[in-house]
């Protein structure tokens, strides 16, 4: 993790972490390995993906104002190397995937792969039970 950032107070609740200055708190787990996460404290008008994981090969759905905006997933050594977003349009797919933290706006949308949209309806009936907005925007290709 070097200077990008340390976890705080993990055995709070579920966990809590600061990345940054970024601070998180996970709602729920599924499945063991799937953390719903809101940001709580920095700047939280901006709230990005974490960059890294708390844990190796972790996932993370990103909640804002109550709605999915993404789900990451994290490599053996805790850094993200795929994100699902769904903030907003790429080449008209909705919700989109992007590799690498290469959000280029060039490259066309890639929509999300049926594995993903397993973890995708999971994350969405987690939230529905946290009485989250479970519902999400689908358009072009990115349909289930
Ligand atoms: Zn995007």
């Amino acid at each position: 993790m070097g200077g990008r950032g340390s976890f705080v107070n993990v055995s709070a609740g579920d966990f809590h972490f600061l990345l940054g200055g970024q601070e998180y708190i996970s709602l729920a787990t599924i499945d063991n390995n799937i953390k719903i996460i809101v940001k709580v404290g920095g700047n939280t008008k901006s709230v990005p993906a974490p960059l890294y994981s708390h844990t190796a090969g972790r996932i993370y759905a990103t909640v804002k104002d109550g709605k999915l905006k993404y789900i990451s997933f994290y490599d053996e050594n805790h850094v993200q190397y795929k994100t699902i977003d769904f903030s907003h349009s790429h080449g008209g797919v909705v919700p989109h995937v992007h590799f690498d933290l290469n959000h280029d706006p060039k490259l066309p949308g890639v929509p999300p792969s049926s594995d993903d949209w397993g973890v995708i309806n999971s994350v969405l009936k987690e939230m529905k039970k946290l009485g989250l907005n479970g519902s999400i925007e689908i358009s072009n290709n990115g349909k289930r």
